[in-house]
């Protein structure tokens, strides 16, 4: 059996994969319910990435594919593909936007202004439009995936491997495992990832009743979805801080409503709930997905590679990670659980862009340093 920790948007797809590609699984989560953490939060945008090319904006395109189509087939009362509209931060990136739109994922819409302010959208200069983009239901969609598997809650404390078996020994009892798959988000307390990088960035969402009309959803440095049963969703995640707000009373979302406001008319916006979260980041921003070195061996059994020399990784046995989504987790989450749930239950190999190992060689050198510093 596969044990999954973590019933965020990464840990459910996990399961579904392993569950639907015929593997016995059970998912375990601290909280009573899936989504609790940033996956409750988030705004769930599933739109491409703008920008000059690159391996990260391909990666997550090729993601976006998988993900819109999943969602419509998967989840069709809980994604609302009704477009998002990209519009520049500011004048220096709509500069950039000639730059970018080579590269943009297609189909796409160049809008002017008058087409983007016929979509409620006023002062902006127009942007990209991606009609295949749209929003999901964050919780709904965490909570129909989760659906049908079993699911414990318990909060992880400890680790530990006996007897060729994962023992995963909890608040409120322990749990036996052939394997594990840790997806705890912007937490990582359970083995030694620092390796990793692993860091939160915490942000929040209001959703607000409005008699507004918005056809279409917008990006700009926030988010703001098109209009639902008389709702909206406004959110980013912005605040670099290790501790998420824990008590959000809307406070974090004034800000957002006067950028909001700028662009859209907002002033009957009344806001019904509020929600913040932390998201979890690599440190080079790209996802994590496979295997973990058991960092303290490999440098006990091979220090010479805190000097630069390549030798062979030590991994943990039959534990995995499925981690560092970023500000698009939902994007990536289909895709990147596929992936894993394929290599677990038939051996394929990991994609090099997504492998964890790719951090470990440049954090081991530095390390000399890094000692020096913390002792
Ligand atoms: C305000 C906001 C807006 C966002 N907007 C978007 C968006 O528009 N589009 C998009 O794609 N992404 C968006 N994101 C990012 C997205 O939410 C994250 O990438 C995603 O939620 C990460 O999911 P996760 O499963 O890795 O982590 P989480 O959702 O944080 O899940 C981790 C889970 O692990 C559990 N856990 C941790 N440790 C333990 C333990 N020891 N024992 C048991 N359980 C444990 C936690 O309880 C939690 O449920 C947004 C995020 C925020 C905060």
């Amino acid at each position: 059996m596969t044990v999954v920790i973590g019933a965020g948007i990464a840990g459910v797809m996990a399961a579904r994969f392993l569950h639907e590609e015929g593997g016995e699984v059970l998912l375990v989560d601290r909280s009573r319910v899936p989504a609790s953490g940033g996956s409750g939060a988030a705004g769930a945008f599933i739109s491409p990435k703008i920008g000059k090319g690159g391996p990260l904006q391909e990666l997550t395109n090729e993601a976006f594919a998988f993900a819109h189509r999943f969602y419509r087939e998967r989840f069709p009362e809980q994604f609302h593909p009704t477009g998002v509209l990209r519009i520049p931060k500011n004048p220096e990136d709509e500069t950039r936007f000639a730059l970018y739109e080579p590269h943009n994922y297609r189909p796409f819409e160049r809008w002017d202004a008058a087409r983007a302010a016929a979509a409620g959208y006023r002062n902006v200069p127009g942007g990209f439009f991606f009609p295949e983009a749209g929003d999901a239901d964050a919780q709904e969609v965490c909570r129909l995936a989760a659906a049908g598997i079993p699911f414990v809650q318990m909060d992880i404390r400890k680790l530990e491997r006996t007897g060729g078996l994962w023992q995963l020994i909890g608040n409120d009892g322990m749990i036996e495992a052939d394997s594990v798959v840790l997806a705890t988000g912007y937490e990582s307390p359970l083995l030694d990832l620092r390796y990793m990088g692993i860091r939160g960035l915490w942000g929040s969402r209001g959703d607000y009743a409005t008699a507004r009309r918005f056809p279409v959803s917008c990006h700009k440095d926030f988010s703001l979805s098109s209009t639902r049963n008389g709702r909206v969703k406004l959110g980013a995640t912005h605040v670099k801080h290790p501790e998420p707000c824990r008590i959000c009373d809307g406070r974090p979302l004034a800000e957002l409503e006067r950028k909001a406001s700028a662009i859209a008319d907002t002033a009957d916006f009344r806001l019904i709930e509020t929600f913040c979260g932390m998201r979890a980041t690599s440190r080079d921003h790209f996802p994590l997905v496979g295997p973990v070195i058991d960092a303290e061996r490999t440098l006990e059994e091979f220090p010479e590679v805190m000097r630069g020399a390549k030798v062979e990784l030590i991994h943990y046995e039959n534990l995995w990670i499925l981690n560092g989504l970023g500000g698009r987790g939902f994007v990536f989450a289909p895709l990147m659980a596929r992936h894993l749930a394929r290599h677990i239950l038939r051996g394929e190999s990991f994609d090099g862009r997504i492998h964890p190992d790719r951090l470990f060689w440049k954090w081991a050198r530095r390390l000399p340093n890094e000692w020096r510093v913390e002792n």
